[in-house]
């Protein structure tokens, strides 16, 4: 089955042709950082029209790039939330159009879906289930991933999402957007013990993440003037990570004998987060896998290939679904307090 994929919820228009067999046929990315560096963060309205403006002749592309006819397709997915609502709606919009002009069914894809999903379209052997560690610009979860549509929230962030909190710390440190790369490749030359930074949460019996804390001391320290930020940059970091594993193998308590430690989301491109969760993996006798950088960072290939997921099951989505700001993995999952879902 062949699956076109977009992905419009933040700051990648992005489109991509995917097959059930996990073959990447053809996709396209274009990102906005140019266009919201001088704001130091994604300004909605310009996000909403640069994917407008691109959109349609990305999907031209992409499409015969393959040879490709839209009525060869067997579906097109495409992100309905969570995001910004202008940009996801610019995708979804376009979608229901071309899917109601060739007669193709519409598969509207929860983009946190497209991350969770990821892992399996570059490991045809990562099977359900597994423990999900999802770390991106809006989101800090561990999930036990059951099934396609199976998703229980076992951790969330009360605060600030990691890549935010990446963000924001390149932010202070004046290393610009996006700053979660800026902050790793500065961390290589400090010194990961140099600066103390809290580690919030840590030992918590509450099973959640919180990350608001971190960012403030790394804007005490960057004021001090004590620290070089290169020091600052790696201590952050090597906190971050400290609480990614401390709250990992808290989950691992409660949801034991799970084979196999997934990473996935934006934060998953950095290589000390990764060397860190495979070596929690290890020492477990679970299996490690992440997927390669370029999956990780926002793209349409895991969109399409969310779609390949429910396509295989059946599940197609009606004409007039809505576009959702927020649209929690896990509906069940309790509330907490702070921005997470
Ligand atoms: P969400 O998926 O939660 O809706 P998003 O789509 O904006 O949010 P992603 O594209 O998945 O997020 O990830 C972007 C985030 O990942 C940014 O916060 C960015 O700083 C962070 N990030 C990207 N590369 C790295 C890296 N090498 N190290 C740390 N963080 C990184
Ligand atoms: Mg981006
Ligand atoms: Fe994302």
């Amino acid at each position: 089955g062949l699956v076109l994929g977009i992905e419009s919820s933040c700051d990648e228009t992005a489109v991509a042709l995917v097959d059930t067999d996990r073959v990447i046929h053809a996709q396209r990315i274009a990102s906005q950082d140019d266009k919201h560096a001088p704001y130091g963060g994604v300004v909605p309205e310009i996000a909403a029209r640069a994917h407008a403006e691109r959109l349609a002749p990305m999907i031209e592309a992409v499409l015969a790039e393959n040879g490709t006819k839209l009525a060869d397709c067997d579906a097109i997915a495409a992100t309905a939330g969570p995001g910004l609502i202008g940009g996801v709606m610019v995708g979804l919009v376009s979608a229901k159009a071309l899917a109601m002009a060739s007669d193709v069914p519409l598969l509207a894809i929860n983009h946190l879906e497209g991350h969770a999903l990821s892992p399996r379209l570059a490991d045809p052997e990562l099977d359900f289930p597994y423990m999900l560690l999802l770390v991106s610009g809006g989101h800090c979860q561990i999930l036990s991933v059951e099934g396609v549509g199976e998703y229980r929230r076992l951790a969330t962030t009360i605060d600030d999402a990691l890549g935010e909190a990446f963000d924001k710390s390149a932010k202070i440190l004046g290393l610009g957007y996006p700053g979660g790369p800026a902050v790793e490749r500065l961390a290589k030359e400090g010194d990961p013990q140099a600066v103390p930074l809290p580690r919030p949460l840590m030992g918590s019996k509450e099973p959640h993440f919180s990350f608001a804390g971190l960012k403030s001391a790394v804007l005490r320290a960057h004021e001090s003037g004590e620290h070089n930020d290169a020091d600052i940059a790696a201590s952050f970091q090597q906190a971050a990570i400290d609480c990614l594993i401390d709250r990992l193998e808290h989950a691992m308590k409660r949801a034991p004998d799970k084979p196999a430690l997934v990473v996935a989301g934006g934060v998953a491109a950095n290589q000390q987060v990764r060397a860190a969760l495979e070596n929690l993996a290890g020492s477990r006798g679970m299996r490690f896998v992440a997927p390669p950088l370029a999956l990780c960072t926002d793209n349409a290939a895991m969109i399409a290939w969310a779609g390949c997921e429910r396509l295989a099951l059946g599940q197609f989505d009606p004409l007039d679904i809505a576009a959702r700001p927020r649209w929690p993995l896990d509906p069940d999952a309790e509330p907490v307090r702070g921005a997470g879902v």
